[in-house]
């Protein structure tokens, strides 16, 4: 079983205010930090987090505004200063590697670390042993993306009485067993599909970045067990977020719902609301859980079966 925190490190749009920073949102999964986005100043909401410079990591941008991006420069330098020397990867468009590699050449620092550039296409752009993370063209800039991380099936719970009834010694043949491959007991062959369940399902997350609300990200976005949206406005603005490629809460509940997403999370909000509990009511009435983020909240996601 495997950990799975998500932790808000900004959730402000476009400016930060009084209580949000800028637009950063970790997962924790296991020992490893996956990063998405870099808003200014998200080293301080790092180490607020204690989230740990010095941890196997990987960064995915959405697309490359400011108040996305401008963190980057800064949570490199700082992971240097920690003494970092574990590679980091970034994913990203084409600017953002220029964003990265321009900075350090005008700023002129270098890193204790190498840092490895992946350009973000549609489609899957990484396979770990336990999970793959897919990216999908987003409705907001030329370049923009959302991302999806998805846990590979876990094998099925282990009977351990059938095993037993079987005649199966518990050690070495239980293991192999609960690792899928076959094992022989007194010259009989015992196969894990008669002591294992069926496959569990691994867990879905899906964040947005900046974006309206489509059908292709509706897809994207299918079973989602936690949803991460753009919700910078309310139904007062409604035509602002079709003009600046936004979303208000209730699109992106509507959005959860048509993609049948377990759990909606609101984020990067409009400075204008000091208060989004409206918010929180319009989309409310279209999904029936849903959660708006603050910075430092962390929600830790159970395996779909024990929600
Ligand atoms: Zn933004």
């Amino acid at each position: 079983m495997t950990h799975l925190r998500i932790v808000f490190l900004g959730t402000s749009a476009a400016t930060p205010t009084r209580s949000r920073g800028l637009s950063a949102t970790a997962i924790q999964r296991g020992d490893e930090l996956l990063l998405f986005d870099a808003g200014e100043g998200v080293q301080q909401a790092f180490s607020i987090a204690g989230l740990g410079l010095n941890r196997k990591t990987k960064v995915f941008i959405t697309h490359i505004h400011g108040d996305h991006t401008v963190g980057l420069l800064g949570l490199l330098q700082s992971m240097s200063m920690a003494g970092r020397e574990r590679p980091i990867d970034i994913y990203g468009s084409e600017r953002v590697w220029a964003l990265v590699r321009e900075g350090k050449r005008i700023l002129g620092f270098g890193l204790t670390f190498p840092v490895r550039f992946k350009k973000t296409r549609a489609g899957v752009i990484l396979d770990e042993d336990e999970y793959v993370v897919r990216a999908a063209r987003s409705e907001h800039e030329s370049d923009s993306y959302a991302y999806c991380l998805q846990e590979k099936d876990r094998p099925g719970e282990f009977h351990r009485e059938k095993a037993r009834s079987l005649g199966v010694p518990e050690g070495e043949l239980w293991s192999k067993l609960q690792h899928g491959q076959p094992v022989s007991v007194k010259g009989k062959r015992i196969l894990p599909s008669q002591v294992l369940g069926s496959k569990r399902r691994g867990r879905k997350i899906g964040v947005s970045g900046d974006t309206r609300p489509n059908t292709s990200l509706t897809k994207f976005f299918k079973g989602c067990d936690v949803l991460i949206f753009d919700s910078t406005y309310g139904d007062d603005q409604a035509s602002r977020a079709v003009e600046n490629l936004h979303s208000t809460a209730r699109e992106a509940a509507m959005l959860a719902r048509n993609a049948e997403a377990n759990l909606l999370i609101l984020t990067h909000f409009s400075a204008r609301y000091t208060d989004v509990s409206p918010l929180l009511l319009q989309a409310g009435e279209v999904h029936p859980r849903i959660i708006a983020a603050t910075d430092q909240m962390a929600v830790d996601i159970p395996y779909p079966e024990d929600w």
